[in-house]
Order: C-alpha cells, then structure tokens, then sequence
C-alpha cells in the first residue's frame, strides 16, 4: 500500500497527439464547412474546435495529475485530471447547445448542402478520429476513458454524416443535413451529461460504484479481535486510485500481536482494491474516540 508505486503512464504523449490532429483537422472542417454549406459539418466543426480546446487543457493538466505527491498537495495530483475532465464536460454541454440553437432552425428552411465535398470531408473525418481513438485506447484514468469514448463518438457521427450525404446524393432530401446535425448533437449531450455525473460524484467523495463499503464494514466486524469500527471512508482520487481510512476499537486489554493481526486482516480484506492511501486508527474499547462522537459521522 505504498505511496510511491507509478504506472507506466504514456499517456500524455497520446493526448498531445491526438490535440495536433484534431485542432488541424478542425481548421479543415471549417472551412470545407462553409463550402459545402453543411450544417451537419459546420457543427461538427465547432464541436471539434471544442474538441481541441479541451484536448489542449487534458494534455497541460495531465502533466501536473501525473507529478508525484508534494507538501502543497499531500494527494499528489490526480485530481488534476479529474478537473480537466469536468472543464471538458462544460465545454461540450455548451458547444452541443450552440450546435441545437443552429441546426434547429434549418429544419424550417433546409439547404442543399456539396454532397460529394461532404463525403470527401466525413471520409477524413473518420480517419482522423479514428486514428485519435486507436492511440487513446487502453488508458485507465476517468479523464482518458472520457477521451477515448467521446472520440469514439466522433467517428461514429462522421459514419452517420457520409450516410447521409451518400443519400442526399441521389435524393432531394435537403432536410436530412440539419436532421442528422441534431441527432450526432443530442447523442454527444447525453454521453457528455453521463460523465459529468460520474465526474461529479468523484469531486463529491463519493464511494466508488463497484465498491461495497457496506460488505468492507461487515467483513471488518467479523474479525474476531474487532469489536467495532467508526469513521470508515473510501473515497477516489480520480476514478482509479482510491484511499481508505476507518477507526477500529479492539479489547482494553489486546497485545501488540493482535493489534498487528488486526492491520493485517483488514488489510487482506480491502486488498482487492487499488488503494494508494490506508489510515487504519486503532484505539483501545475504554478509550473514547479522540476525533468524534461516532454518532456524529
Ligand atoms: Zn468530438
Ligand atoms: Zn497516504
Ligand atoms: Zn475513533
């Protein structure tokens, strides 16, 4: 339970590469935008110019959330990721209601977009996200898994928008350009409101999903030297690396054997999870908690 382990973490090289191909491809979209008079590209676009902002915080934050721990954040810096992934999410809700407020209207007075120069554009559309995707993949921090599915995201829009314009080719169906913005767009929101709760519920502390604190204090209980415990908390650092305290009350009387036996027990019992931080206090039964009331937590 070291503090000190580190994963092989290349990930920040990835983001810096994949925030270079996509504010390039940006400037592309933008332009090929407005001259094949597509909404559906247009809002792409500017959802991709979203899309490099963010990927730019990412690659700066991640920098910080990948130092070792310091006086002045006794965490280290994970939760520097955890920020930049909440920044990306309020970027994307804003970006995605601008495209809304845009494509809406076009339902009512549809335009006949390039077609050919629309599929030439969702063509390097999907090569390039699909590129970003493939040198994303694997990586294990909230902020990255927020990355690599928006991404995934984008490539599937871009599959929707070469259908599209492949249609509008060969029919007079001009309203399927704005119908197509909306949908990509609606889709994207709802994902993007989907990570901001998860983001959301990491800033607040709270227990990770697929962690049953209830069965940890049970477990704990059932240790024989164990005559009850307060103040236990598990909390994440972003997503992936959590921390763990709790106060145990042994006998007035328990040896420093069983004391040991008792880290040790509540050690094997939370060693399934990938803790970088454990508080264990123990205290003896006719001692009074020197923190608080129980009652109190
Ligand atoms: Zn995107
Ligand atoms: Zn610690
Ligand atoms: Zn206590």
């Amino acid at each position: 339970m070291g503090h000190h382990h580190h994963h092989v973490d290349s990930s920040t090289g990835k983001i810096k590469v994949a925030f270079f191909l996509n504010l390039g491809f940006t400037i592309i979209e933008i332009i090929g935008g407005l001259l094949t008079n597509s909404m559906a590209i247009l809002s792409d676009a500017l959802h991709d110019l979203g899309d490099s902002l963010s990927l730019g915080l990412a690659w700066f934050l991640q920098k910080f959330s990948n130092k070792d721990h310091s006086t002045d954040f006794s965490f280290g810096y994970r939760r520097f990721s955890l920020l930049a992934a909440l920044i990306n999410s309020v970027v994307l809700i804003v970006g995605s209601v601008f495209i809304l407020t845009e494509a809406i209207p076009r339902l009512m007075n549809p335009e006949q977009p390039n077609t050919i120069g629309m599929i030439i554009l969702s063509v390097l559309g999907i090569l390039v996200n699909g590129a970003a995707v493939f040198r994303l993949r694997g990586g294990d921090s909230m902020n990255q898994k927020v990355m690599t599915w928006h991404l995934l995201e984008d490539v599937l829009g871009w599959v929707a928008v070469l259908i599209v314009s492949i249609i509008m080719t060969f029919t007079d169906l001009p309203i399927l350009d704005p119908i197509a913005s909306i949908g990509i767009t609606l889709f994207i929101l709802y994902n993007v409101i989907v990570n901001f709760v998860k983001t959301m519920r990491l800033f607040l502390e709270g227990v990770p999903k697929n962690i049953d604190l209830e069965d940890l204090i049970e477990k704990m209980n059932a240790v024989e030297a164990i005559k009850s415990t307060h103040h236990t908390h598990l909390w994440s650092m972003d997503g992936d690396h959590h921390a763990f305290s709790t106060h145990v009350v042994v006998g007035s009387s328990a040896t420093k054997e069983e004391i040991c036996d008792v880290k040790d027990s509540i050690k094997d019992i939370i060693s399934s999870i990938h803790l970088d931080h454990v508080t264990i206090e123990v205290e003896y039964e006719d001692k009074p908690c020197s923190i608080t009331e129980p009652k109190n937590e």
